[in-house]
């Protein structure tokens, strides 16, 4: 006899005086919750299967579902709590590492929500964007020192190649293969519309979308995978992935079942493997070695095109930034703990990494101590969920930010965090051709384009409100944040005073 030592997390509730038997439900269901018995004549739940994606509800056209969190739990106590016991009966079941998606769920802080902004009021008054001129405009890359013109006003000096934004935000890497071809052809063609980028990640990148080259950063990581002559020249700028948020210190991870024909031609690797990427890059074991790719690059590209270096948020992160600002790059992604990601074990998910809140506010204090600020400029990610989220990462350093959960958010998705298993009800982490479907990337490319024109709107606001009319004078301008809630050491790290102060 089998033993169910895990009672499901969600439960399916059908209201049968509601429910109409059409079976929507029962063909939407990736992982095949819902069944329909002809016997009976009644519609039934394996709640064990649900992942609480939300699709049914969404599609059920009498609105006769609901999923809940069952309230069935085990005898947990303050230390074994009813996640853990199950983590431990799941890998005592089959023996394996625990693999997640999406970010760290954990309840650390959440340095934005104890971060407030200041406003203008008497002395200093504010900007009201509908009436006046508000610059959103941002340029990446390195930055002379100094500025000489001609006799006619014209710039002498040469500037390194820069990457132009029409607004402070652009969406991270997500690679075709852990996202589906539609979602990957919104992402492409909002950010044309936008006047933005989005990121490739580390799959390379599909024929399809060369034509979106000029608002594509094409990603070079450990793996190589998808990297050549002509992905290299396609891209606007060029990201050498070092870590991500999500899993610091280990690799990428894209199962078997995701690496399916267009996929495995695009990451150049064989259908139905497992497509792994090494920990570290086997070509790299100082910033003397990450020179030589930052230059080995330039050199491939005619010295046409920013190379950003991305890191996830660890210890140390000032130094780690200030090597990097020192090894030829032009631009630094930091990502914080919070990141998304397709598939990564849990232990590393939810333990490894540092806010990037903290990180931030030390990598631009330590690049500007030590007079390297100009070097680079500095692209930060790992949860940020909205206008004030981008408007704080400015003010604490940044010059502009990643995003890729919102982005998911806006395309359809439910945060079910089980992007690994390839079954993603809403088309968007999936390669099956029939969920794949499921996401019209017309519908996809105007819902980003949405969500990136509110905020670009609130952006205006904020800034506005502060007596601020460009992201240029926001940069950095930590004078214009307060904390709430935080200690000594955490306002100290920040730079910024407490409220009232
Ligand atoms: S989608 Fe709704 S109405 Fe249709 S079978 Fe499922 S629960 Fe019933
Ligand atoms: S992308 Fe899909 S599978 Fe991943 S969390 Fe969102 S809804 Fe779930």
């Amino acid at each position: 006899m089998s033993i169910n030592y895990i009672y499901p997390e969600f439960e399916v509730v059908r209201d049968e005086s509601k429910c109409i038997h059409c079976k929507v439900c029962v063909r939407q269901c990736a992982n095949e919750v819902h069944s329909y018995d002809e016997d009976l004549d009644v519609v039934k739940a394996d709640e064990s299967k649900c992942v609480n994606c939300q699709r049914c509800v969404s599609l059920c056209p009498v609105r006769a579902l609901k999923i809940v969190k069952s309230d069935c739990k085990l005898r947990e106590n303050a230390n074994w709590q009813n996640d853990t016991i199950n983590e431990i009966y799941k890998q005592a079941d089959t023996g394996g590492v625990l693999l997640s998606s999406m970010g760290n769920p954990k309840p650390m802080p959440v340095y934005w929500d104890k971060i407030l902004i200041n406003a203008s009021q008497v002395t200093n008054p504010p900007i009201d964007p509908l009436r006046e001129p508000m610059e959103t405009k941002v340029f990446l890359g390195k930055k002379p020192s100094y500025v000489e013109k001609d006799k006619n006003g014209n710039l002498k000096c040469e500037l390194d190649p820069q990457l132009e934004l029409s607004m402070p935000v652009m969406f991270s890497a997500m690679s075709y293969g852990s996202i589906s071809y539609n979602a990957h052809a919104s992402l492409a063609r909002a950010s044309k519309e936008l006047g933005i980028f989005y990121n490739t990640g580390e799959g390379g990148l599909h024929e399809d979308f060369y034509a979106y080259g000029d608002n594509t950063i094409v990603q070079v990581a450990s793996g190589r995978f998808g990297v050549h002559e002509e992905y290299l020249e396609t891209g606007k700028a060029i990201e050498i992935k070092m870590g991500q948020g999500a899993k610091p210190g280990i690799g990428g991870h894209l199962p078997g079942k995701k690496i399916v024909d267009d996929v495995s031609r695009t990451r150049m690797i064989p259908e139905g493997s497992d497509a792994i990427s090494p920990a570290p890059h086997h070509d790299i074991y100082s910033i003397e070695d990450l020179r030589q790719l930052v230059f080995s690059l330039k050199e491939a590209t005619n010295y046409k095109k920013p190379i950003i270096v991305k890191v996830a948020a660890v210890h140390n992160i000032a130094a780690i930034a200030s090597g990097i600002a020192r090894s030829g790059a032009d631009i630094i992604a930091i990502d914080g703990f919070r990141g998304g990601t397709g598939a990564a074990p849990t232990r590393i998910r939810d333990n490894v990494g540092i806010p990037i809140e903290l990180a931030l506010a030390s990598v631009d204090s330590r690049l500007r101590e030590e007079g390297i600020r100009n070097n680079v400029s500095l692209v930060v990610g790992g949860s940020i969920r909205s206008a004030a989220d981008v408007v704080k990462a400015i003010a604490l350093g940044a010059d502009a930010c990643y995003v890729a959960t919102s982005a998911l958010l806006a395309m359809g998705c439910h945060l079910c965090r089980t992007c690994q298993s390839g079954k993603c009800n809403w088309g968007i982490a999936t390669q099956d051709p029939e969920l794949v479907k499921r996401l019209n990337p017309d519908i996809g490319t105007k819902r980003l384009v949405n969500l990136m024109t509110a905020w670009k709107h609130e952006i205006k606001e904020i800034i506005g409100a502060m007596g601020i009319n460009s992201i240029e004078a926001l940069k950095g301008n930590r004078l214009m944040l307060r904390g709430v809630g935080l200690n000594e050491k955490e306002l100290d790290i920040l730079g910024i005073k407490h409220a009232v102060e």
